[in-house]
């Protein structure tokens, strides 16, 4: 029996509109009035995002000072998850196909992501995608929620997940990004990171999961692969 854990914004869910919008709004906070600032255009922005390129830097590179640019980066920290903007996000395309695909394959998929609850359930609800994640099976962060670093987290919610699920043979994650990557193999899971996400092909290189695909189109194929392959031999 197999399972997949998915992460949701990156081979899911396309956030890129939402982090655009707030950096254009953080660099209008952050700059004097009078003074002139480069707005990059989203494909750069997002470019440098998918570099992962720091925060500071972004604003230093749009014209800000170093000082205006640490409080761009601040603002921008609290801003990215305000309600507000969630309706920005967008499904990735062929993700919902993708997730039909899984359905075919298996009736074992949960997502697990750093979205807080209110955030997952606002894009579940926004486009329709409940029925593929039924509550018991949507790992994320509570509301009121102070996070720690990325991988802790995403470590913690994979090990509850398998804790807490019905034990299966076989269960395959698939992220955007490290820290979906460093999950994984905290727990000994094979991992296809995706390039529809927040991260290039070098970051991810850089953290060597099994698969580097596209999107999660192709991920569904490989581990469709995969598995039928197994159960062969
Ligand atoms: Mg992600």
């Amino acid at each position: 029996m197999l399972r997949i854990f998915t992460d949701f914004d990156g081979p899911i869910m396309d956030v890129s509109e939402r982090y655009y919008q707030v950096y254009q709004y953080c660099l209008e906070a952050a700059r004097e009035p009078g003074q002139a600032v480069t707005q990059l255009p989203k494909r750069e922005f997002w470019r440098l995002k998918r570099a992962q390129v720091p925060e500071r830097q972004i604003g230093g590179i749009s014209g800000l000072h170093d000082d205006q640019a640490r409080r761009f980066a601040l603002l921008r920290r609290e801003m990215v998850h305000n309600r507000a903007y969630l309706k920005y996000d967008c499904p990735v395309t062929h993700a919902v196909e993708a997730l039909q695909r899984i359905q075919h394959l298996t009736e074992h998929l949960a997502v697990v992501t750093m979205r807080r609850q209110y955030a997952l359930g606002f894009a579940l609800s926004q486009y329709a995608l409940e029925h593929f994640f039924p509550p018991q099976v949507r790992y994320c962060l509570p509301d009121q929620y102070v996070k720690s670093h990325d991988v802790i987290e995403k470590t913690r919610l994979v090990g509850e997940a398998l804790a807490e699920l019905s034990p299966v043979s076989e269960t395959w994650m698939v992220g955007d990004t490290e820290a979906d990557i460093e999950a994984a193999k905290a727990h000994n899971l094979p991992m296809i990171a995706v390039l529809s996400g927040i991260r290039d092909r070098d970051r991810l290189a850089a953290y060597n999961p099994d698969f580097i695909v596209d999107n999660l189109q192709a991920a569904v194929t490989i581990i469709a692969e995969q598995t039928s392959s197994a159960s062969k031999s």
